[in-house]
């Protein structure tokens, strides 16, 4: 047994016994890892704070390869993204990215790249001046840069299943890209969102979205979010619950409900 330290974001919080809690965690170094806190529950313990979903922490834990949950020995915070909390979208927004991070990543797998991608997503995200609109083009760019750490982005270029060159995307599959008119497709592209998902493909910072495609904009709320979750969604297996949420917060603005911000 030994004593480690690393950075990780706090992804899922299970109440345990009375007074302890399983903490799951997306670090750097070790991919997924759960940890017991114990002690946490009880009335002003000081990590009940640091502990909270989406955080980023710095923790210290004892390792044992032969347990599945590790002992959390001490944790302080790094972030605990106070302005991504306040806006419900956004909040809702990184905890897509966050998900779509730690449910593409194993236990005991190096992820440098992906956690890298999500420290940037939550800070660029958190910003004030980024708005609505814009912070759900960032989580799109951030899902498919993601995507392309895992080798599963989709390709837009050459058709998926038999290999031959495609000049005109229309036709597309879940299992990973466009397809040609000779082979069998999942659903259909619009020349807009073929447009969209080139953007996400070619685009190095996000920051730098061309102006001059600002038509573009709404089409990855209303189409191109929905689409990479259900590509994501196929790759997992299972459904992305944050996406759900999204998905409801959509139905409740479209009811007239106001939930933009909480305080
Ligand atoms: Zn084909």
């Amino acid at each position: 047994m030994s004593t480690n330290q690393t950075e990780a974001f706090v992804v899922h919080l299970y109440d345990y016994s009375e007074t302890s809690r399983i903490i799951q965690f997306l670090t750097a170094q070790r991919g997924k890892m759960s940890c017991i806190a114990k002690g946490v529950r009880r009335k002003n313990n000081p990590w009940t704070y640091s502990l909270d979903r989406l955080n980023r922490v710095e923790i210290f834990y004892t390792w044992k390869s032969t347990r599945e949950v590790q002992t959390l020995i001490e944790v302080s915070l790094i972030d605990s993204y106070p302005e991504l909390k306040k806006h419900i979208k956004k909040q809702v927004l990184a905890s897509l990215i966050l998900e779509t991070a730690f449910s593409m990543t194993e236990t005991e797998q190096r992820i440098q790249k992906t956690y890298n991608q999500v420290c940037n997503a939550f800070e660029q995200i958190s910003s004030p001046d980024i708005y609505n609109e814009f912070a759900i083009f960032l989580t799109c760019w951030h899902l498919w840069q993601i995507l392309v750490h895992n080798g599963i982005e989709p390709q837009l270029h050459i058709c998926v299943r038999c290999g031959k060159p495609i000049e005109k995307a229309v036709h597309f599959s879940l299992q990973g890209g466009v397809v040609c008119n000779n082979c069998k497709p999942d659903r259909t592209l619009n020349n807009d969102e073929v447009r969209c998902l080139q953007i996400l493909q070619h685009l190095d910072n996000p920051l730098n979205f061309p102006f001059n495609h600002t038509s573009f904009l709404p089409l990855f709320e209303t189409k191109i979010l929905s689409f990479l979750c259900s590509f994501i969604t196929y790759h997992l297996g299972h459904p992305l619950k944050s996406y759900n949420v999204f998905h409801e917060l959509n139905q409740l603005k479209i009811q007239g409900f106001n939930y933009e911000t909480k305080d």
